[in-house]
């Protein structure tokens, strides 16, 4: 484990912050750490950049984080598989909640050297926490953007791309395979899974899949042909 000075720890809204360290990690879009959070737990987090990780409380570590005064934080990694990088290509990004977290570290990848089309959902505006060209923003309760889920909002634009990126919860993704399943090929849909994790890096085998991968070592992320099982 190593250190970092917490730089910044930016609120986005009540239970979603973005915590930026001073020191930037060798690292690539979809990566992602285990950050020790002091006198807490070690919560694994996808980088958000560089040098940041983007976190919506939901238990005792990242209620912590999210409020974090200390000046220091722990990191082991940056571990992992990264999304693969295109060029030149029809780039469709999918995020739903607090799955965009490594999606903006992605789209500021590519946005220099391909053609993006941003579809971004949360259940309502508050959790709608960055901002994107070329954007369809979805919410569940109308309160910005379409009414609705970025599936909906999936059935209602032209779906001619050749790659398609995808973070969320695991139903979203299947009910977005459903829709974008004729247009593109397994290998080309690639998303980010979560699963319970402790080691981070293909030891202790808490975060495998019914197929034997290790989500921390062989992901987290996949192409779809990769795990069919999950996702048809
Ligand atoms: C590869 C990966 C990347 C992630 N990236 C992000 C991110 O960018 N932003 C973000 O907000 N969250 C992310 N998460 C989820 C985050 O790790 C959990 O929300 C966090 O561990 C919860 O800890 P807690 O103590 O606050 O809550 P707890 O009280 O421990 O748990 C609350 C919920 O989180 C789940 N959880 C707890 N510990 C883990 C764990 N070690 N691994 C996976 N799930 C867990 C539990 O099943 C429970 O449903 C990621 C998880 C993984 C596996």
């Amino acid at each position: 484990m190593f250190c970092v000075e917490v730089a910044e720890v930016k609120k986005h809204s009540e239970k979603i912050a973005t915590i930026s360290f001073k020191q930037s990690l060798r690292s690539f879009p979809g990566q992602f750490i285990m950050l020790n959070v002091f006198d807490h737990e070690e919560v694994p987090l996808s980088l958000s950049s560089p040098n940041s990780v983007t976190v919506k409380a939901v238990g005792e570590t990242t209620n912590a984080l999210i409020n974090y005064k200390k000046k220091i934080l722990g990191i082991r990694g940056p571990f992992g598989r990264p999304f693969k990088l295109v060029k030149n290509k029809r780039v469709l990004i999918i995020a739903g909640g607090i799955g965009v977290a490594p999606l903006k570290f992605l789209y500021d990848s590519l946005k220099n050297y391909n053609e993006i089309k941003f579809v971004y959902g949360a259940k309502s505006r508050d959790e709608i926490v960055f901002q994107f060209e070329n954007c369809l923003y979805t919410t569940e309760d109308g309160s910005l953007g379409m009414k609705g889920t970025v599936v909906d909002a999936l059935k209602k634009i032209d779906l001619n791309f050749d790659f398609v990126y995808c973070c969320g919860k695991e139903e979203m993704i299947r009910a977005v395979w459903k829709v974008i399943s004729s247009y593109i090929d397994l290998e080309n849909f690639q998303f980010s899974l979560e699963r319970y994790m402790r080691c981070g890096f293909g030891v202790c085998g808490s975060c495998s899949l019914e197929n034997g991968l290790l989500v921390c070592r062989d992901g987290p992320v996949f192409n779809a042909s990769e795990v069919k099982f999950l996702i048809l």
